[in-house]
C-alpha cells in the first residue's frame, strides 16, 4: 500500500491529493493553516464575502479534468462563461470593453481606438497558434524527465511548434512583439499578460504572448459561488475520496533516510510515515526549512521572484454600474511601473489599479446595491507596510478621477493584505504570487522539477514549480506530479 503525505492544501496540493487518492493510495493532506485553500481562501466581513486571492478563472477544463479523475466521488461545480473579460480605463478617458465575441471585439476596437481591428485579430490568431503548438511541450508534461524528450513523445509537439515558428518569437521581448497590434494602448493591454505570471513585459520573452489566447480565445469564466467555489469543490472531492485532511498541522521536516523519503515530522514532533511525500508548499521554504539537511538547489532558490500585490478588500455601498467583474485603471507610464517594481523594488507612484467586484456575477457576496471590491496594485515581492496609507490615498484618488466613485464616502469595511501578509498566511516566498518570475528567455526550464532527482519518493506541486503559477498551471502541476508518481513510485 502506498502512503502519500501531501504538504499544503492549496490548489497544487489538493489536486495532487485527489488524483493519488482516486488511484487507490492512502493520502494524508497536511495544512498548517486552520483552513484549506492556500492563496484561494475567503474572508467574510458582515454581509460581504471576499475571495482573498485569485479572481480570474480561465481554462476550466483543467478543473473538470481533476474532478473527473475522482469519478463518482467528484463534488459538483458550476460556472458560467462571461461575455467579456475586462473593462479597461485609460487616464486620457479611453474606455475599452474586451468582448469575447469576435465581431463585438472588432467593433469595440474601431470605436475605442479608431483603428482597423485586423492586426489585433491577427495577433490573437497568432497567440492561439503559439498556445496550441507549445502547451503539450511546455505545460502538460515534465520538462525534466528523459522520457519527455524521447522522439515519439516529443517529436509530435516539436513538429507542431516548428510548423508554427512564426508564432513562437524565441528571441524577442513581449513588449516589442506586441508592437504589431498598431496602437500603443492596445500594446499596453497585451503587455499586461506578463503580469499573469508576475513578470515584466519589457524583459519577459515574447513567448508569453500565448497567454492572451486563454482569455480571448478560450474565454473567462465565473464560478457560481465565487472563486472559493473552486476550493470547495476540490476540498469536498478529496473528502469524498477518503483523503485524511488535517488542518493546523505544520510540517517541520521531510524525513529522508538513505536517499528515500520515509515520512514527515509535524510541529510538536508527531511523525507521519509515508513512502511518497509531495510538497504543495512553496519550493523555497520546502528546501530551506523542511529539507535543510539536504543539498539545496541554489540556482532555483535564488531566482528572481515574481511580483506580489497589495490588496484592499472594500465593502462598497455603491452599485458601480460602469464597472464589470474585472476592471483595469491604467498607469500613465506602464514601463515606469515595471522599472519601479523590478529595478527599484518599489510600488510605482502611479500604479495600475485592478478592481474586481465578485458580486457583479455572485450577487449574494454583497448586500443589494453594494459590491465586494478587491482592489489590487502590483508590488515587489517582500514589500512591507511602510507607505500603506499613502498608497491607499493614491488608489482612492485614482478611482475617483477615473470612475467618479468616491471610495471614502461609500466604503463600509476594509481588510488589507501586503506581500508580507501573503507570505505569513501561505508560506509563499516573499509573498510572490507566482513563484519565480518569467523574465529570462529560458525561464520555463528554470522552475523546479516536479520529482526530485536525488531523493526517491519526493515530489513537488503548485505555483512555485513546473509548469508555473496561477490556478490552471497549479492544476496541471497536480496532474504531472501524479503521472510521475505512477511511473516512479507505482502502486503495488
Ligand atoms: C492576491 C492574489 C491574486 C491572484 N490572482 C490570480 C488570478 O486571478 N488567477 C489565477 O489563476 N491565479 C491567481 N493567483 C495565483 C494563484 O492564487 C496561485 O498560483 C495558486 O493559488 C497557488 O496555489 P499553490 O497550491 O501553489 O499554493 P498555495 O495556495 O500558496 O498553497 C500552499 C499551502 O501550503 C500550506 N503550507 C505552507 N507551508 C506548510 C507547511 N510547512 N506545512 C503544512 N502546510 C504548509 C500553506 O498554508 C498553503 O495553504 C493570485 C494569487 C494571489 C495571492
Amino acid at each position: 500500500m502506498s502512503v502519500v503525505a501531501v504538504i499544503g492544501a492549496g490548489i497544487g496540493g489538493l489536486s495532487t491529493a485527489i488524483r493519488a487518492a482516486a488511484e487507490g493510495r492512502k493520502v494524508t493532506l497536511l495544512e498548517s493553516s486552520p483552513e484549506v485553500g492556500g492563496k484561494l481562501r475567503q474572508l467574510k466581513i458582515g454581509a460581504y464575502r471576499f475571495d482573498l486571492g485569485p479572481s480570474l478563472f480561465t481554462w476550466p477544463e483543467l478543473l473538470e479534468d481533476t474532478l473527473k479523475a475522482a469519478g463518482e466521488h467528484a463534488a459538483p461545480f458550476h460556472y458560467t462563461k462571461l461575455d467579456r473579460s475586462c473593462h479597461y480605463f485609460w487616464p486620457d478617458g479611453t474606455h475599452f470593453k474586451a468582448w469575447s465575441d469576435r465581431d463585438k471585439l472588432s467593433a469595440e476596437i474601431q470605436s475605442a481606438f479608431g483603428i482597423d481591428p485586423g492586426p489585433v485579430l491577427n495577433h490573437l490568431d497568432s497567440s492561439q497558434r503559439g498556445f496550441t503548438a507549445t502547451k503539450g511541450l511546455f505545460l502538460e508534461q515534465s520538462l525534466h524527465e528523459a522520457s519527455s524528450w524521447k522522439p515519439n513523445s516529443t517529436l509530435g509537439h516539436l513538429g507542431k511548434a516548428v510548423k508554427s515558428w512564426r508564432d513562437l518569437p524565441l528571441t524577442r521581448k513581449l513588449n516589442s512583439w506586441n508592437r504589431r497590434v498598431g496602437h500603443p494602448q492596445i500594446q499596453q493591454l497585451f503587455n499586461r499578460y506578463a503580469t499573469y505570471n508576475g513578470s515584466d513585459p519589457y524583459r519577459a520573452p515574447a513567448m508569453l504572448h500565448v497567454i492572451p489566447h486563454l482569455e480571448f480565445g478560450m474565454g473567462t469564466f465565473a464560478p457560481q459561488s465565487g472563486m472559493h467555489g473552486i476550493v470547495e469543490a476540490l476540498h469536498q472531492t478529496a473528502l469524498n475520496l477518503g483523503v485524511n485532511i488535517r488542518t493546523d498541522s505544520r510540517v517541520e521536516k521531510i524525513n529522508v533516510e538513505r536517499g528515500s523519503v520515509n515520512g514527515v515530522t509535524l510541529l510538536g514532533g508527531e511523525f507521519i510515515e509515508a513512502d511518497v511525500v509531495v510538497s504543495g508548499a512553496d519550493v523555497t521554504p520546502t528546501y530551506r526549512n523542511m529539507l535543510s539537511d539536504q543539498k539545496q538547489p541554489e540556482r532555483i532558490l535564488s531566482a528572481e521572484p515574481s511580483t506580489s500585490g497589495v490588496i484592499f478588500y472594500w465593502g462598497m455601498r455603491h452599485p458601480a454600474p460602469d464597472l464589470h467583474l474585472h476592471n483595469i485603471l491604467w498607469a500613465e507610464d506602464y514601463q515606469e511601473e515595471f522599472a519601479a517594481l523590478f529595478e527599484r523594488q518599489e510600488i510605482s507612484e502611479d500604479p495600475t489599479v485592478y478592481i474586481n467586484i465578485g458580486s457583479q456575477t455572485s450577487p449574494n457576496d454583497a448586500p443589494e446595491g453594494a459590491g465586494n471590491w478587491f482592489v489590487m496594485v502590483n508590488a515587489p515581492a517582500g514589500w512591507d507596510r511602510k507607505g500603506l496609507d499613502d498608497l491607499r490615498e493614491k488608489v482612492e484618488q485614482k478611482i475617483e478621477r477615473m470612475t467618479g466613485i468616491n471610495v471614502r464616502k461609500h466604503r463600509e469595511c476594509e481588510h488589507v493584505l501586503t506581500p508580507n501578509d501573503i507570505e505569513l498566511r501561505t508560506g509563499s516566498h516573499r509573498g510572490a504570487l507566482y513563484g519565480p518570475a518569467s523574465n529570462a528567455p529560458l525561464s520555463a526550464f528554470l522552475r523546479h522539477r516536479n520529482r526530485d532527482r536525488r531523493i526517491k519518493g519526493l515530489y513537488f506541486a503548485g505555483g512555485s514549480v513546473h509548469p508555473g503559477g496561477g490556478i490552471p498551471l497549479c492544476l496541471l502541476s497536480g496532474r504531472i506530479t501524479h503521472q510521475l508518481m505512477e511511473k516512479h513510485d507505482p502502486l503495488l
